[in-house]
């Protein structure tokens, strides 16, 4: 299923699986000037591609990291032999993508190949300037793009309170990032795969962050281990959450945010 909506020039797509009738997690890709940016996820991807086609040319795709929800639409561009960029990290990971778990399947898609290309600190396209950021902490190949006046953060943040994380999220260091590639950046809007941000909401987002680790440091120095720090700072959990630790199989957990900011 597909919705979109308009933002100056930046068209906003967001895609996800219907199950049931319902969409129970989007993921949102840009198209901007020809370049698109981040892809959707693989059970949506063909129809993304006719989407897409009909906004206008396609010069070339570029990706912020290699995670299923990021990269559907990629995989059919990459066979039509549009450009496909990522970081030089990831290439290896598109080119033979593990399978993954079965609720990840369901949700986005078994990822196919990808030929991709690297990414350098910038690139022009067509007359487009896209400005490529490193900003590891989600994934170690995230990167950050810039076009105009638009930020491309992907998931480095994914919610403004993040009360649950995925396991290769390393929450130090996407503070490092967030703190020292994202905001000394000249923007308004940050758009991601999960949230559309502005740099003046951001600081809240250091805010929390910089809480949780004070407090887990503070409850670590009282001798407690992970798991008594976990229910003492989060003592009123959604059932969101619990059921996606469940459903994930502990993919998704509390225990990252905790472990990544001891
Ligand atoms: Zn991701």
């Amino acid at each position: 299923m597909i919705q979109s909506t308009k933002d100056g020039e930046l068209v906003i797509i967001k895609t996800g699986t219907p199950i049931d009738g319902n969409v129970l997690m989007w993921t949102t890709f840009y198209y901007c000037k020809g370049i698109v940016i981040d892809g959707g996820c693989p059970n949506t991807a063909e129809e993304a591609y006719k989407f897409v086609k009909d906004l206008g040319d396609i010069d070339a795709v570029v990706l912020t990291h290699h995670h299923e929800d990021h990269i559907g639409l990629a995989q059919i561009l990459s066979n039509e032999g549009f450009d496909v960029y990522i970081s030089k990290h990831s290439i290896d990971i598109l080119r033979n993508p593990p399978d993954i778990p079965e609720y990840r399947r369901i949700v986005w898609g078994q990822p196919k190949p990808i030929n991709a290309l690297p990414l350098e600190e910038e690139l022009n396209i067509k007359g487009i300037d896209i400005k490529v950021y490193k900003a590891p902490g989600h994934s170690k190949d995230h990167v950050v793009f810039q076009i105009d006046d638009y930020i491309f953060i992907g998931d480095l943040i994914g919610s403004l309170k993040p009360k649950i994380a995925f396991y290769s999220d390393n929450y130090s260091q996407i503070l490092e990032s967030v703190e020292n590639v994202v905001l000394t950046l000249d923007f308004e809007k940050a758009y991601g795969g999960h949230i559309i941000t502005t740099k003046d909401e951001i600081p809240l987002f250091i805010e929390y962050i910089k809480y949780l680790k004070n407090r887990i440091r503070e409850l670590r120095e009282d001798g407690h281990d992970t798991n008594e720090i976990i229910d003492l700072l989060w003592d009123r959990i959604s059932e969101k959450v619990l059921m996606m630790e469940a459903v994930s199989g502990g993919e998704w957990h509390r225990r990252y945010l905790v472990e990544t900011l001891l």
